[in-house]
């Protein structure tokens, strides 16, 4: 790739092939494309983005995103379980179990697997935040869904031992879930039968 491109162009390339899956040559086309469009492609394109910035927070409870104004989605449905908590690594795999496996429960987002090669430790990733939950809340259940990697199972020891002890039933998904895998290449049906069929841990 010649590198003559005047400097707001390369800005732009630098900006853009930092989000991820975006190499610099889909940054490129991108820009290209916003350049050719004119204006008002980059300007809904900001209006989106500040918006985005604006508008939306995350739940203090789930840890999901929700806009400002109004009460969370998940944590204020009254059609769900508040007893049995999911947690889960991503707001992805939130949406995925959400929308494919049936289970409507609640919710906790990790934002994260602990990683010492990453420095994610169960500090930055404020994983004790789901200990106060399961004792505002009253929880029941933690089902803990995070993958079958080296870090999920790390994460997963140490949720079990930050909250084993006391009355709360801990749960692991399993059946079917391969191991090293993310929950994303998982069917919809597999996943679904992993949370009918977790195991029981304490
Ligand atoms: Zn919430």
């Amino acid at each position: 790739m010649p590198n003559n491109f005047p400097e707001p162009i390369e800005n732009a390339i630098k900006e853009i092939s930092k989000l991820p899956g975006i190499g610099k040559k889909s940054a490129l086309r991108i820009v290209y494309f916003l350049l050719k469009e004119g204006s008002s492609a980059v300007e809904s394109l900001e209006g989106a983005l500040s918006t985005l910035k604006n508008n939306i927070e995350m739940c203090s409870k789930c840890r999901g995103y929700k806009e400002k104004t109004e009460e969370c989605p998940v944590c204020s449905n009254p059609k769900r379980d508040k007893s049995i908590l999911c947690v889960v690594e991503s707001t992805q795999d939130m949406h995925l179990i959400d929308s494919s496996s049936g289970f409507r429960g609640n919710y906790f987002v990790l934002h994260g697997l602990i990683s010492p090669v990453r420095g994610a430790t169960p500090e930055s990733l404020k994983i004790d935040d789901l200990k106060r939950r399961i004792e505002e809340d009253g929880i029941g259940e933690i089902i803990i869904a995070t993958p079958y990697t080296a870090e999920g199972e790390a994460t997963a020891s140490y949720i079990i031992s930050m909250i084993e002890g006391g009355s709360v039933k801990i749960s692991r998904i399993g059946m079917g879930i391969p191991i090293g895998s993310e929950l994303s290449y998982v069917d919809s049906e597999t996943l679904s039968r992993a949370l009918a069929l977790r195991r029981e841990i304490k």
